[in-house]
Parts: structure tokens; sequence; C-alpha cells
């Protein structure tokens, strides 16, 4: 992937990490409004990471979103975005715009949701993937 490509990505993922620790620190906040005075600021990356309880006390399901992108900005960083994690092959453009914290292309993807189904039809405890 060019230059131009990754840095429209990383715009992307950081703008979606952007949003997400804004909402996240709003409905923290909301929780504990009686102590506003030093909650980190949700949109400054190096303070939420020097706060790990701040990933703590946000919910389950935003936490592993927000993870997933920054996961997503690391691969920008170290050369594998775009790289499916389980072929090797790259992941179209279009499947990496519509989701660009995917790890799978859409081949692996689909296989791994039918093995997921299947394990899910034998009464195996599947782990439980985040949705599309
Ligand atoms: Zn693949």
């Amino acid at each position: 992937m060019d230059q131009e490509k990754l840095l429209y990505f990383k715009g992307l993922l950081e703008l979606r990490l952007h949003t997400l620790l804004e909402e996240a620190g709003k409905a923290c906040s909301d929780m504990r409004h009686e102590n506003k005075g030093d909650f980190p600021d949700p949109t400054d990356r190096a303070s939420l990471e020097s706060d790990r309880n701040f990933l703590l006390r946000i919910k389950d399901r935003e936490r592993k979103l927000i993870l997933k992108v920054k996961e997503a900005l690391d691969r920008i960083d170290n050369g594998t975005f775009g790289i499916c994690e389980s072929c090797g092959r790259g992941i179209s453009e279009k499947r990496l715009m519509a989701r660009p914290v995917t790890t799978l292309c859409i081949e692996c993807k689909t296989e791994k949701e039918d093995q997921e189904r299947v394990e899910r039809q034998r009464g195996t405890r599947s782990k439980s993937s985040f949705p599309s």
C-alpha cells in the first residue's frame, strides 16, 4: 500500500479513535461527575495510556473497539496494515474502507465465520467474535 493511502487510513482511524474516546470520556464523566477535575482529557492518547483505569471504567464493548482501532494504528506504523493476518495476502481497499480495523481478508473472514457457525452448532462455546 502506498504512503498516501496509509495516511488516508491513518486519518480515518485517528478520527474514529478520537470519537470513541470522546464518547467513552463522556460516559465516564457522567458516571463520576462529582470528581470531574482529575479526569484525563479523553482525546489525549498519551494521558489515556498513562491512566489504565480509564480503560477499566469504560464499557467492555467500547474498550474492545478502542483497542482494535489502536491496533490498526500500530499496524500502520509497523507496516503490516492491510495485510491479512491469516493468509498474508493484501486485504482489499474496499473492505478496509468499510472496516479499517479488520485484520482478515474477506475470504478468511468468511471462512472463520463458517467455522464459528459450525462450532456453535456443535455446542462448543466459541470465543465471542466482534460484530462486523
Ligand atoms: Zn486472508
